[in-house]
């Protein structure tokens, strides 16, 4: 692990009804590592981002983020939002906002930041993101690769200790994958936290420290890239590489 733990779960456990979507989860996150977190569809990878981010309750055990569990309600939670910011597979921006009002909406209405201070810190990630000239436009003038780079833009507007990314390439056209994928690619050698669920193993490959493997809401799998592209111990997950691969 790199550096100390920013994101801890312990005994994590929730249903919806009868169905046990997160069972017994116990993951570590490190203070600037990236986590891929992989598995069949329906194995609980949403929730587990979605816990994290308490969007969902669970039901037992504890998360933990820079030693403090999570807050219940009120504004703790929301700073809790604001620390852990959420990349989802649909952009969800604010259609009738331009890009730069996108990215400092957040800033100025929760921060209560000076509109021209947001301004400036927006520009300058929409550079970080390479779509500085695109700031006046409105997100449907821009290419879904595009609109993805200003809501992670949007998400970094809010300072996080750690960004989760869930499948924010599964939506895009195969030729705008790669450029987001490379914005995601710096950050984390910029040394963000982040867990990402994604199947894109190329990016698991190359920026991961640690893959988790997730199947019927446990995490079978937790070990570096290397080890477990080479050699899987699951049947599960060597059930899962073979088909996607
Ligand atoms: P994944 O992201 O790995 O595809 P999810 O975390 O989205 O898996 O879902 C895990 C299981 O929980 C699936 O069987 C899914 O149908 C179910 N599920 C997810 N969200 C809800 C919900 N709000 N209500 C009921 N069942 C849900
Ligand atoms: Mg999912």
């Amino acid at each position: 692990m790199a550096g100390d733990a920013l994101i801890e779960l312990r005994g994590v456990n929730k249903h919806y009804g009868k169905l046990h979507v997160l069972r017994d989860i116990d993951l570590t996150v490190g203070r600037g590592e990236v986590v891929v977190v992989i598995g069949p569809s329906g194995s609980g990878k949403s929730t587990l981002c979605r816990a994290i981010n308490r969007l969902e309750t669970v039901e037992s055990g504890s998360i933990k983020l820079d030693g403090r569990p999570l807050p219940e309600e009120g504004r703790a939670l929301a700073q809790l939002r604001a620390e852990v910011g959420m990349v989802f597979q649909s952009f969800n921006l604010f259609a009738h906002k331009t890009v730069l009002a996108n990215v400092m909406l957040a800033p100025v209405k929760v921060r209560k930041q000076k509109k021209d201070e947001a301004a400036r810190h927006a520009r300058e990630l929409l550079d970080r993101v390479g779509l500085a000239s695109q700031a006046d436009k409105y997100p449907a003038q821009l290419s879904g690769g595009q609109q993805q780079r200003v809501a992670i833009a949007r998400a970094l507007a809010m300072d996080p200790k750690a960004l989760l990314f869930d499948e924010p390439t599964s939506a895009l056209d195969p030729e705008m994958i790669n450029e987001v994928l490379e914005v995601m690619r710096r950050l984390a050698r910029d040394g963000m936290t982040m867990v990402v669920v994604t199947h894109e193993m190329g990016f698991a490959r190359s920026a991961a420290n640690r893959v988790v493997f997730m199947d019927d809401g446990r995490i079978v799998e937790d070990r570096t890239p290397e080890e477990f592209f080479t050699a899987p111990r699951s049947e599960r997950a060597k059930d899962f590489l073979s088909k996607i691969l």
